[in-house]
């Protein structure tokens, strides 16, 4: 039953690796960016307030992505456990969750910080394509789309997310430095913390990230 925090910068996999595990343990994953994408192409109010933050690159405010998470939470069938893909990413938020877990019983088992320089990054997130309707996740090096430009799974035309121009992609990495770098420390203390070398091959990260569950 692996609860689970996939933690890392922008563009160290963990749509891609997330999906694998939820796919691997049958648990469901919770993406804040996923659902503040799907929030703002359904234009919510909670949509169009986060999406100047969004296109700046900068962290949606604390008090709304800690109520939006928490709702999924509730919302999400957690019995054989969950994943989160982006959330926390402030101090503030990975106590939010401390209160929420501990008020449900429940206790988290691996935070995984996923390693990578800052140039593979840029390079990554400069060929990466995402499908708007499915959210299939393609990089234009490592995983192409069989058929230029078309998700393998819908049909639907992938786009590049335009927080991934380059403008952006500057930003959140700094934000990333600053606001969420610290978690990486937040989590040692807690003897949670598990690194994965994100640069090796995909398979080999999820294999790792098993062996450290303990569930094959
Ligand atoms: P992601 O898809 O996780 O890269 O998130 C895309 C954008 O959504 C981020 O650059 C932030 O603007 C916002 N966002 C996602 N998750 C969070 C979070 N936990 N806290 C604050 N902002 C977030």
């Amino acid at each position: 039953m692996p609860r689970i925090i996939l933690l890392g910068p922008p563009g160290a996999g963990k749509g891609t690796k997330g999906s694998l595990l939820c796919d691997k343990y049958d648990i469901p994953g919770i993406s804040s960016g996923d659902a503040l994408r799907s929030n703002l192409e359904a234009r919510t109010p909670l949509g169009l307030e986060a999406k100047g933050y969004m296109d700046a690159g900068e962290l949606v405010p604390d008090s709304l992505i800690i109520a939006l998470v928490e709702d999924l939470i509730e919302k999400a069938d957690t019995k054989n456990g969950f994943l989160l893909d982006g959330f926390p990413r402030t101090i503030e938020q990975a106590e939010a969750l401390d209160v929420l877990l501990f008020g449900k019983s429940l206790e988290l088992d691996k935070v995984f910080y996923l390693r990578v320089t800052a140039d593979v990054l840029i390079d990554r997130l400069a060929k990466r394509r995402i499908c708007p309707k499915c959210g299939e996740i393609y990089n234009l090096q490592s995983k192409p789309p069989k058929e230029a430009d078309i998700c393998d799974a819908c049909g639907s035309a992938l786009i590049m997310r335009d927080d991934d121009k380059p403008e952006t992609i500057k930003k959140r990495i700094e934000v990333y430095d600053e606001q969420t770098k610290p978690l990486i420390e937040y989590y040692a203390k807690q003897d949670m913390l598990v690194e994965i070398d994100a640069t090796t091959e995909i398979d080999e990260q999820v294999s790792q990230m098993s062996d450290a569950l303990g569930e094959g």
